[in-house]
């Protein structure tokens, strides 16, 4: 007997941050007749199985597109995993204290938009006595961590269980009378849907490379270490009040046993390897990197590699997000290559869909090489440009590069 078919509004393959940034954006579309799909045996099983990624807007040498992106990704992210979010600012140390300087730091961050309260230059001496850190800077009071794998639980804990399929691999895609068709790994249909959403990281690769769509990601390899030290060694007269970023980033230790702190430290950056094994190396590379930056080489005793969480990054070969509709493929849309920037990408894309489908539901059509920026985005700084950095056409030979359409008036 054929089985019946099964015909969603939207499909989401991948439960991770991207995923569950799809489904905010599905929702904010009153579109509740879709289905998400992830191999794991649950939501955030893989890179997103993660519960201190740090986030913070990134200081340019002018107003570049990466600059203007994570300006707004920023703000979006603040909004969008508002109840993940945890701290109270991040220090953000430049790579060499050589030539910092408080005043051209103002300068700099002015020319770039942010106010003086949301990004603030402080001296060597202003940072040691006010965050502990010994070293000048830039600190982001609104900076902060997510909980991302917390953030995926929240997203898919309101999605019915009839409307989750996990344990599932996604082996093929193809598109057939005006319909995706969703097959598993036994080539069997699971489901056909209108729109198809690409939210699974580095097995969006192989699905595309079945329409002929090749997408130029690879995996990056990280490892974020978990340390003890004891309250009465050197580094407890070190503690950061908040958490830094820079040549490494780290959250503000812990106390998580009488006369015990845990300080959680990374990343390492693998290129092209995916083995999730732990490496103590890694463990050694991040907290040389933290002394390093803290000028802490003098330190004798070494921290205490407690645990890690390890995971693989997709990044594209041009280290931006892959996000919007598919060029030439109607109703097939991206939300891919995160890289290091998973809080951030993951709640722009769900702003830029979320404007999108709105744009597309009220005008009955895919509207699949271009990208449309609602009133709100485009006020908040979504220009055709940055659009175009982000769609999948830029990769793709004979694509008309994506046009952002703004709203009129
Ligand atoms: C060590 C480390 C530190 C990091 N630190 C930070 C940080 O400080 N700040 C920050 O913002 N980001 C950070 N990141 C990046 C962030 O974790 C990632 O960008 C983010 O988790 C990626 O989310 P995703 O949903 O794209 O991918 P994933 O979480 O990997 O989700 C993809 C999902 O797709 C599923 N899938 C894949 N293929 C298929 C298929 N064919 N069929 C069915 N399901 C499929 C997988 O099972 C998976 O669940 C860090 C990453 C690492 C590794």
């Amino acid at each position: 007997m054929p089985k019946p078919q099964t015909t969603y509004d939207a499909i989401v393959i991948g439960a991770g941050i991207a995923g569950a940034a799809i489904v905010k954006s599905l929702k904010n579309n009153k579109i509740s007749n879709f289905l998400v799909i992830d191999q794991g045996a649950s939501e955030a099983t893989k890179t997103s199985a993660h519960a201190e990624a740090l986030c913070h807007p990134y200081i340019g040498r002018g107003a570049s597109r990466l600059q203007r992106l994570t300006f707004m990704a920023f703000n979006e992210a603040r909004h969008v995993w508002a109840t993940s979010w945890r701290g109270d600012g991040v220090f953000h140390l430049p790579r060499t204290q050589d030539g910092f300087s408080k005043d051209l730091m103002s300068e700099r961050l002015l020319s770039q938009g942010f106010s003086p309260e949301k990004a603030i230059p402080l001296s060597q001496a202003e940072a040691l006595r006010m965050l502990n850190v010994n070293a000048g800077g830039t600190f982001f009071p609104e900076g902060g961590w997510v909980n991302i794998q917390q953030a995926c639980q929240e997203t898919f804990e309101c999605v019915p269980s009839a409307q989750k399929r996990w344990s599932t691999e996604v082996a093929k895609i193809h598109y057939e009378n005006g319909h995706w068709v969703v097959l598993d790994s036994q080539l069997e249909q699971i489901a056909i849907t209108k729109r198809l959403f690409l939210a699974n990281g580095l097995g969006a690769k192989k699905l595309a490379n079945g329409l002929n769509v090749d997408l130029p990601l690879k995996p990056v390899r990280g490892q974020l270490s978990r340390f003890r030290f004891k309250s009465d060694t050197t580094w407890s007269t070190h503690i950061p009040k908040v958490a830094l970023s820079g040549k490494a980033y780290c959250l503000p230790p812990s106390l998580v046993e009488k006369d015990c702190y845990e300080w959680v430290i990374g990343s390492t950056y693998n290129e092209g390897i995916d083995d999730l094994s732990r490496w103590p190396e890694s463990d050694l590379e991040n907290s040389s990197l933290m002394k390093e930056m803290l000028s802490l080489s003098s330190i004798e005793e070494e921290l205490q590699a407690h645990s890690a969480f390890i995971g693989v990054r997709c990044v594209a070969s041009d280290r931006l997000p892959i996000i919007g509709p598919v060029d030439g493929c109607p109703g097939l849309y991206t939300l891919i290559s995160l890289g290091s920037r998973g809080v951030m990408w993951s709640a722009l894309g769900s702003q830029m869909f979320t404007e999108h489908l709105a744009h597309e539901m009220a005008h009955s059509a895919f509207f699949d090489a271009r990208f449309f920026a609602g009133a709100r985005l485009a006020a908040a700084g979504l220009t055709a440009d940055l659009a175009a950095t982000l769609g999948a056409a830029r990769f793709l030979a004979g694509a008309s590069n994506s046009k952002l359409i703004l709203p009129s008036g």
